[in-house]
């Protein structure tokens, strides 16, 4: 009997700790993975600490359907080590990176490519057992991608903060103002979509964040201009230096302040995607809405198609990797402590 190593969720909001059961064996077009990286990820944070934060001390539980012991991590790279009798033989052995966002199959929205909409969804570390683990069990064989020649790491990140940054800078192309494109909120995912704007966009792309350090980093990795959101009166300079604002913005931080700023600066008949989930409400005069014929969307993780677009772009070297850091999996509360201090800079990648 194999068995497997895990660092598992027991109870929420505490720390994780290794189990240890049988290494299940792939049926149908299932595939077992030997995990060599797994990222580190804010989602991964929310789902130990059972909640979201809904603003005005009010809570979403996420624990619904999950049960316990659960395996968290879904950034997941590594060699094909057993597959289901209805998977080629060949694919044992090959080094390929795990799509997570996997859909139930069956319904309307997984038909269509959409299974980051399925609400039966079977997400990787997120409804069903995932990388934080010497073994990921996949549903099935085509959620595996070959990221050859990209280094390990960066093929498992890619799946997670790549593709959440690619699919919300997608729906902000072949719009029909593209004067300008503002991203706000440069963590790990936001610092991505910095790399992958410029290869999406001809504008010049601005962005916004807090932290000096964090408007450095995207000075030198090509944002024309960098505002700092707490500047006494900078709405108004960024309405004047912009011409009425920006048509094009993206929220990678999703709370608050954030998107208060992103209204802001919106220009008249510009688009405002949201795709960070640090929480908390917004409020929105409606006659401000209506007046400046504004479109926010919500975008969450991405489609299998958007994550071979993706891949594709990466191998052939159109995408440079953001700063990433090795560390052992047994270390991974650790790391999840350090992410929650926010003394994390760049992507933690754990290793077996
Ligand atoms: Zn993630
Ligand atoms: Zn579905």
């Amino acid at each position: 009997m194999a068995l497997m190593r895990r660092q598992s969720l027991v109870k929420f909001d505490a720390p994780l700790c290794e189990t240890i059961v049988e290494t299940p064996r792939p049926q149908g077009r299932e595939v077992l993975v030997r995990i060599e990286r797994c990222g580190l990820c804010h989602s991964d944070l929310h789902i130990q600490d059972g909640y979201a934060d809904l603003g005005g001390g009010k809570r979403l539980d996420t624990t619904r359907g999950m049960t316990l012991p659960f395996t968290l991590g879904h950034e997941i790279a590594g060699v094909v080590d057993e597959v289901g009798p209805d998977v080629p033989k060949e694919l044992i052995g090959a080094k390929r990176a795990v799509f997570p966002w996997i859909g139930c199959g069956q319904c309307r929205d997984c038909a269509n490519g959409d299974e980051n909409l399925c609400a039966k969804q079977r997400f990787l570390g997120v409804s069903i057992d995932g990388g934080f683990a010497t073994h990921v069990l996949v549903p099935d064989a085509k959620y595996l991608l070959e990221y050859d020649p990209l280094p390990v790491n960066q093929a498992a990140t890619l799946m997670c903060s790549g593709v959440t940054a690619y699919g919300a800078l997608k729906r902000l192309v072949d719009r029909p103002r593209q004067r300008n494109l503002l991203l706000i909120g440069l963590g790990g995912v936001g610092m991505m979509g910095l790399s992958f704007a410029q290869a999406m966009f001809r504008q010049p792309v601005s962005v916004a964040d807090l932290s000096a350090a964090a408007r450095d980093t995207a000075l030198q990795n090509g944002a024309t201009t960098a505002y700092d959101p707490s500047e006494p009166d900078v709405i108004k300079r960024i309405l004047k230096e912009t011409g009425g604002g920006f048509d094009e913005v993206v929220d990678f931080a999703g709370n608050e302040k954030s998107m208060a700023f992103a209204v802001a600066v919106v220009a008249r008949g510009g688009k405002i995607v949201v795709s960070g989930l640090m929480g908390g409400q917004f409020t929105l005069p409606m006659v401000q809405w209506v007046y400046k014929r504004m479109t926010i969307e919500g975008f969450m993780v991405g489609t299998l198609a958007e994550g071979q677009e993706l891949m594709a772009l990466a191998r052939a070297g159109k995408i440079k990797p953001p700063p990433m850091r090795e560390e052992p999996m047994a270390d991974v509360q650790k790391w999840i402590d350090e992410l929650r201090a926010g003394h994390v800079v760049g992507r933690v990648v754990l290793t077996n």
